[in-house]
């Protein structure tokens, strides 16, 4: 019989494994296209993505919702804004009716849309040239809470701005400063970014001989 631990293993690898089928493609290599993923969050987080990557720990098949919209029959296809020499690739989850909509997991009841969900469905209407988009957000009630947004000339320049900073970064190098935010706390890199590693001298045999001789 499977015990209560290799259940939830099976479960966890179930998840994950989905999860890598329904990530959107992203080729660290390619400088010049950045996802419209990638500039919504910490744009360190991304870069980490792209250089050194750590598999992010995904809760449960909530987490998974959005991408298997976008695999439906109905789900819509990526598309491609440029930006000078740099291209940025949105991924809406759906367009109806002139609508973009977007689909998003929620643990609790949401007061108001995530700002990285704004951001992503503001630019997703410039990107479909679009005017108006939701963003239906899905709780573990299977409640359904629904947010309206005409586009924004201003959020979507932020967007602009934040394409241009990681591209040259990736390009240069350089790891994005950090961006503390409360999704720090179930980001992968959260040691990395806050945990500094505490300094410790190697001792060679000859000089740990010498210490217990002295004592
Ligand atoms: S821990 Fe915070 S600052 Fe560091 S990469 Fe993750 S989201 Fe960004």
């Amino acid at each position: 019989m499977m015990g209560d631990r290799d259940f939830r293993t099976t479960i966890k690898n179930a998840i994950d494994s989905i999860g890598r089928e329904l990530e959107i493609p992203i080729d660290a290599d390619d400088f010049k296209t950045i996802n419209l993923i990638e500039v919504v969050q910490c744009l360190r987080r991304s870069y980490y993505d792209r250089t050194d990557p750590k598999e992010i720990e995904r809760r449960g098949f909530n987490d998974l919702l959005s991408g298997l919209l976008r695999k439906l029959e109905y789900g819509c296809e990526p598309k491609e804004f440029s930006i000078d020499d740099v291209k940025l690739k949105g991924h809406a989850d759906m367009v109806v009716d002139d609508n973009v909509v977007l689909f998003r997991a929620s643990q609790t009841t949401p007061d108001s849309p995530h700002a990285e969900d704004l951001l992503y469905l503001n630019a997703c209407l410039w990107i479909y040239d679009k005017t108006d988009g939701m963003i239906i957000y899905i709780t573990s009630d299977r409640e359904e809470f629904t947010f309206s947004l005409t586009r924004n000339k201003k959020m979507f320049e932020e967007v602009v701005r934040r394409v241009r900073v990681l591209s040259d970064l990736l390009k240069e190098q350089k790891t994005p400063i950090l961006e503390p935010s409360q999704n720090c706390l179930d980001c992968q890199y959260y040691q990395r970014c806050f945990i500094k590693k505490a300094s410790s001298k190697q001792l060679s045999l000859g000089e740990m001989l010498g210490m217990s001789r002295e004592n």
